[in-house]
């Protein structure tokens, strides 16, 4: 059976969602191919659920913070399990594929692979893309090759996201954003928590101030933090899982959350079939074109492309590909940079948020990745302790960091870490993707009290 589309997209997350959408709107027809969930990893084990199990605990801290309000010390699991199954709709896809549908996109289940040029086979169907065929397969989660490993039952983040109930003890190895966002859900939750992380401090990818306020978050919540720890070797007894350190340390628990990392998912999609390599990252151009096969119809965007595994910075790029599909299908496309044809964010504007108690939000370049890109840098450092903090939560304790391009006398990375701080995160992005001039940066008057208070000080403190 042949069937022929505009636009044939392999992978139904977030991100391929957005390329079909994106192209129907354009006035092209699309296929979008899901062997798994539409919606994909973020909406049944990632950004979903995992917010979901963190928000309460979050509340609560917040509450016991503010003397007067009554609560209790333990949130009920039972019924954050229950609310965090809602968001996941029960790991049912049907609403999600009744919006894909309704929105114009041809929805066909099994698993996807490339079959040479502008074809793609599904079981026994081959799909013909007149125009493209966009590859949004996202990542898969990179298992360490420690001893024992193999013949171990360990947990991914698909476990710790989906856990009927708290385990008694849990070991989370990795100290990047998965395995302290679900370290600290899980000890919110009940669970005895010892997280091990390689470095000194967790999330060594973004600036210091992030790392050392959450380690401090996770140790006042009781978690055993590990630090300059190496695991060798894993394995289980019953119901006990062992991990072995290369200090001797042996720790015991329930479960083990490997949490080290993510690789693209193009084992099997068929890559080899126009001249790529199977479990390679699929480079793309700004506007989503993949690097290494000719003509302009292989597209990628997302986890896959390794650029930002985000699912909102997914989603800006599937808005790229899809529309410059769209208008390639039109005629030659002028891809310049800010344009609606590239995804120019990526490069040095991509912003994070870290949903742990404190949490960190960070957009565009660390002090150290500006230096390192030769930028003339000026970093301002802040306690956040303004009135709007204060009032917020007694011992409202966070940081906050500027990095200054001091040539062109702009923002170039910005972060905060403390209770509450994601929601300024967007004014960062705004001063830095708009590239504000900081003396005009100043007249952004921010409204007192508030948290956003804090970005008067910075300007004082850089000399304004
Ligand atoms: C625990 C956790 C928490 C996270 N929290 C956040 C967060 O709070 N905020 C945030 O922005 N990001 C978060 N992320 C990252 C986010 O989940 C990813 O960036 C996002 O899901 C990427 O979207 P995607 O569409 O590229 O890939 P995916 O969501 O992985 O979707 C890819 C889809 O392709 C399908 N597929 C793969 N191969 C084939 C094939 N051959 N044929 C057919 N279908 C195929 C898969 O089944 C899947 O549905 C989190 C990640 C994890 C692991």
């Amino acid at each position: 059976m042949t069937d022929t589309f505009d636009v044939v997209v392999i992978g139904a997350g977030p991100v391929g969602e957005n390329v079909a959408a994106r192209a129907v709107r354009g006035g092209l027809t699309a296929a979008l191919v899901e062997h798994e969930l539409v919606g994909g990893e973020c909406s049944y084990w990632a950004c979903m659920p995992s917010k979901a199990l963190l928000r309460p605990g979050h509340a609560l801290a917040a509450a016991r913070r503010l003397p007067g309000v009554p609560v209790g010390d333990h949130l009920d699991a039972a019924k954050v399990l229950e609310r965090r199954t809602y968001f996941t709709s029960n790991w049912d896809d049907a609403g999600q594929v009744q919006w894909a549908e309704g929105a114009g996109i041809t929805v066909i289940r099994g698993s996807a692979r490339l079959d040479g040029e502008r074809r793609v086979v599904v079981g026994d169907r081959t799909l013909t893309a007149r125009q493209a065929v966009a590859v949004c397969t996202g990542s898969v989660p990179v298992v360490p090759p420690l001893e024992g490993i193999a013949e171990t039952r360990v947990w991914t983040s698909r476990d710790a996201t989906s856990a009927k109930a708290a385990p008694g003890r849990l070991i989370v190895l990795g100290g990047g954003v998965v395995g302290v966002e679900l370290a600290q859900a899980w000890r919110r939750l009940g669970s005895d928590v010892d997280l091990v992380i390689s470095g000194e401090l967790p999330l060594p990818k973004l600036e210091p101030i992030a790392g050392e306020l959450v380690a401090e978050g996770l140790r006042e919540d009781g978690i055993s933090l590990h630090t300059g720890a190496k695991a060798v070797r894993v394995s289980r007894d019953g119901g006990e899982v062992t991990l072995g350190l290369s200090d001797g340390t042996v720790l015991t628990a329930d479960e083990l959350l490997v949490a080290t990392g993510r690789r693209p998912a193009t084992d099997s999609v068929g890559v080899e079939t126009v001249g790529l390599k199977p479990g390679d990252t699929l480079h793309v151009d700004d506007s989503g074109l993949v690097s290494g096969v000719d003509g302009q119809w292989l597209y990628a965007a997302g986890d896959v492309t390794g650029r930002a595994p985000l699912t909102h910075q997914g989603k800006y790029e599937a808005r790229v590909v899809g529309d410059v599909i769209a208008a390639r299908a039109r005629g030659p496309v002028e891809t310049p940079p800010w344009s609606q044809f590239t995804a120019t964010a990526d490069h040095a504007s991509v912003p994070q948020v870290v949903f742990t108690d404190p949490e960190v939000a960070a957009v565009g370049l660390t002090a150290a990745q500006a230096s390192a890109a030769g930028i003339e840098t000026r970093v301002v450092d802040l306690d956040i302790a303004v009135a709007g903090s204060s009032v917020h939560a007694d011992g409202y304790r966070g940081k906050a960091r500027m990095v200054v391009d001091e040539r062109r006398k702009v923002l170039v990375g910005v972060t905060f870490v403390g209770p509450d701080v994601a929601e300024l995160l967007h004014s960062a992005t705004v001063a830095i993707v708009g590239e504000v001039p900081l003396d005009r940066l100043w007249h952004a008057v921010p409204s007192y009290p508030t948290i956003s208070e804090v970005w008067l000080r910075l300007l004082e403190a850089y000399g304004l």
